[in-house]
């Protein structure tokens, strides 16, 4: 059993990092299948995403073209928001009953917002949307 607690502030870098250097892997890979999908509409599209990484999420998902990079728009969101919890000082702790996460799950997935009983119910609610 993996405790439950509050990160220390190495444990919060660490984590920070794997969270940057996971967003910089998926915006080179978003950036790739845009290249590789070629078509010219994208090229400005392209553009923005090399030059401004966060602002180009929100004109990538406008654009709704492309389902293979769904999985990675959603990761990538994922990720900013476990950004922003960790300026938030809310990092490692479940957004809907407020538990600490376990850090064996935090070290699996870093952007995981729920702990896994919340996070259980949740894609229930979901797939019954
Ligand atoms: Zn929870």
């Amino acid at each position: 059993m993996s405790e439950r607690r509050p990160l220390t502030e190495d444990e919060i870098s660490y984590f920070k990092d794997l969270l940057l250097k996971r967003k910089k892997e998926l915006w080179r890979e978003v950036i790739e299948t845009l290249e590789r999908e070629g078509a010219e509409e994208y090229q400005d599209l392209i553009r923005t995403v090399k030059e401004e990484e966060d602002l180009a999420l929100a004109d990538i998902k406008e654009e709704t073209l492309l389902g293979i990079l769904e999985p990675k728009i959603r990761e990538l969101e994922e990720i900013d928001q476990a950004i922003l919890r960790i300026e938030l000082g809310e990092y490692g702790r479940c957004i809907d009953c407020g538990k600490w996460l376990r850090i064996k799950r935090l070290e699996i997935m870093p952007w995981a917002a729920r702990c896994r009983e919340c996070q259980e119910k949740w894609e229930k609610l979901k797939a019954l949307e």
